[in-house]
C-alpha cells in the first residue's frame, strides 16, 4: 500500500503485481529498504553542482515555439531563457499549465490524473534516543516510523485520502498512540510536541483507463519526465530518476538523427529552471 500510496481496491493487478514481483521474485536483495541520513536537499544540491545556472523559485509559466515547432525559449516571470532542448519534469497538472493547451500537443490525458496524498507527523518526545533508525509497522495507519534525532520521531502515513484534512492535533494524538503501543522503549514517555506536514499531491496516478505517456512529445526538442510518467515503476523516487534518463536518452537520441531529428545544441551546458 505504501508503495503504491492507495489502498488496494484502487490498485490495478498489474500494479500490484509488479511491488509484489519486484521485490519478492527478483534478485535477493529486492525487497532491501533504503533512506536518506541526509536532508534531501544535499542530492539536488550535488545534482545542481554539475549545471551551468539554477534558476530557484522560478516557475516556468509557458513555452516559446520556433517556426519548425520546435521549443526555442521557456518564459519565466524574470524573462524569457533560451534553450536548445527541453525536459519538462512537472507534475502532471503544472505541465498542463505550462503546455496551456496539452491537446495541442498530442499530451491532452495529463489532465486525467489523480493527486494522492501522503502525511508526515513529526513526534518530539522525552524518552531520548531509542536506537532504531528506522521501523515499518503493519496494520497500522502509521507505515514507516524514522529516528531523525534522539527524542524526535518522523511517521509517514501514505494513502492519506482520509487523514490529509484532519486537525493537526487529532493527526499527532493519534501516532503518539500508535508509537507508543507498538515501540516498547517508548513506554511511559511523554510527547514534548507534535506537527504535521500535508502534501495532497504527493504521488499521481493516471484515471482509470488513460495511459502515462513516455518521454517523447510531438516536438523535436522537448522531453518530458516525471515519476509519473511511463517508467514502468509506481511514482516514487525510483520512477523519477529513471524518468529523467529516460528523456535525455530520448533527446540524445534524436539530435543522434533519424526521422525528426533535433537540432544538435549550441552547448553541452544544462540549466535547471524550478
Ligand atoms: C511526503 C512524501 C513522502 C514520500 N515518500 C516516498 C518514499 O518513501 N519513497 C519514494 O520512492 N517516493 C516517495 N514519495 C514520492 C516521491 O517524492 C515522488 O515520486 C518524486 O519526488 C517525484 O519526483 P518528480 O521529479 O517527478 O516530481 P517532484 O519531485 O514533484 O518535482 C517537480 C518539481 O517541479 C517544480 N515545479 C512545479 N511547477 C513548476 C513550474 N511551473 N516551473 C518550474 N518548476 C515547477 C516543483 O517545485 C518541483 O520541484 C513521497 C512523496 C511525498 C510528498
Amino acid at each position: 500500500m505504501p508503495a503504491l500510496n492507495a489502498p488496494l481496491e484502487e490498485v490495478t493487478v498489474a500494479e500490484a503485481a509488479f511491488v509484489v514481483a519486484t521485490a519478492f521474485t527478483s534478485e535477493a536483495g529486492a525487497a532491501r529498504f533504503g533512506w536518506l541520513t541526509v536532508p534531501l536537499a544535499r542530492l539536488a544540491e550535488a545534482a545542481a553542482a554539475g549545471l551551468d545556472a539554477v534558476h530557484v523559485r522560478t516557475p516556468v509559466t509557458g513555452l516559446e515555439l520556433g517556426a519548425e515547432d520546435e521549443v526555442r525559449a521557456v518564459r519565466t516571470p524574470e524573462g524569457t531563457l533560451a534553450c536548445d532542448a527541453l525536459v519538462l519534469a512537472l507534475p502532471p497538472n503544472r505541465l498542463a499549465r505550462v503546455l496551456g493547451d496539452p491537446e495541442r500537443f498530442d499530451l491532452g490525458a495529463v489532465r486525467d490524473f489523480v493527486a494522492r496524498p501522503i502525511v508526515d507527523v513529526h513526534l518530539w518526545h522525552d524518552a531520548g534516543r531509542l536506537g532504531f533508525g528506522f521501523a515499518a509497522l503493519l496494520e497500522a495507519p502509521v507505515q514507516w516510523v524514522f529516528e531523525k534525532a534522539p527524542g524526535y520521531l518522523c511517521c509517514s502515513l501514505s494513502n492519506a485520502g482520509s487523514l490529509v484534512h484532519r486537525p493537526e492535533a487529532e493527526l499527532v494524538r493519534t501516532c503518539w498512540e500508535v508509537v507508543v503501543e507498538r515501540l516498547p522503549g517508548l513506554r511511559g514517555a511523554r510527547l514534548r510536541r507534535g506537527a504535521a506536514t500535508r502534501n495532497p499531491e504527493a504521488t499521481y496516478a493516471p484515471a482509470h483507463g488513460v495511459r502515462r505517456p513516455g518521454p517523447a512529445t510531438r516536438l523535436p526538442n522537448l522531453a518530458l519526465a516525471g515519476s509519473w510518467t511511463a517508467t514502468g515503476w509506481p511514482d516514487t523516487m525510483e520512477s523519477a530518476v529513471r524518468s529523467g534518463r529516460a528523456a535525455a536518452r530520448h533527446l540524445v537520441a534524436r539530435w543522434s538523427g533519424g526521422a525528426g531529428s533535433a537540432r544538435r545544441p549550441r552547448s553541452e551546458g544544462g540549466v535547471a529552471v524550478g
